[in-house]
């Protein structure tokens, strides 16, 4: 990694395969089905030296589906902040698109509706410092819509698949985490 950050940018992540382990052909509905990912948790305390703010940005279609409510989402996701703290690091917002895919709503990834909001609610964040990480081809469209440097989670095969959308490729947040140590001015 090449990118020179400094105090001044904003981390955009991805919920389901980033932070959490996806549950294949379902989606997340209970803390019980809730599972962080390999080094996430001391992934997101080193982010939260590097990073103001940290927000993620998930679409969550189960809701739309009517297959959790949006209190339930909610309660996983008290849950999420509640642990990310505990281990040292730091979440400062959570933007959730429930929204049906044929809904085509603003709000849903790679539509910029999150992005949006995000910027409304933090005055400070410039998207041309800030980085989008995520796991499927919607994160990283959102992300270059945005003007923000892009992090494919995940091999390098599904990484050439994004083209040029996808600026670097890490395999999880933890490695992720170590390539940003090693090449920003924070300590
Ligand atoms: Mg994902």
């Amino acid at each position: 990694m090449t990118l020179k950050i400094d105090k001044n940018w904003t981390l955009f992540l991805d919920r389901d395969g980033v932070i959490n382990e996806r549950l294949p052909g379902d989606y997340v509905k209970s803390i019980e089905q809730f599972k962080f990912t390999e080094g996430c948790l001391e992934a997101l305390a080193m982010f939260a030296r590097f990073f103001h703010p940290i927000i993620i940005v998930t679409n969550q279609q189960g809701v739309g589906k009517g297959l959790m409510s949006l209190e339930e989402l909610e309660n996983i996701h008290n849950y999420l902040i509640s642990e990310v703290s505990k281990a040292g690091g730091r979440i400062d917002k959570i933007y959730v698109s429930p929204y049906l895919q044929s809904e085509r709503h603003f709000t849903r990834k790679p539509s910029v509706g999150m992005g949006i909001a995000a910027r409304k609610q933090f005055k400070d964040i410039n998207f041309r410092k800030s980085i989008m990480a995520g796991d499927s081809y919607s994160d990283m469209l959102f992300g270059k819509r945005l003007g923000m440097k892009t992090v494919f989670i995940g091999n390098t095969e599904d990484a050439r698949k994004m083209g040029t959308l996808a600026d670097y490729c890490y395999p999880d947040l933890f490695a992720l985490a170590n390539a940003l140590k090693n090449c920003s001015q924070i300590s």
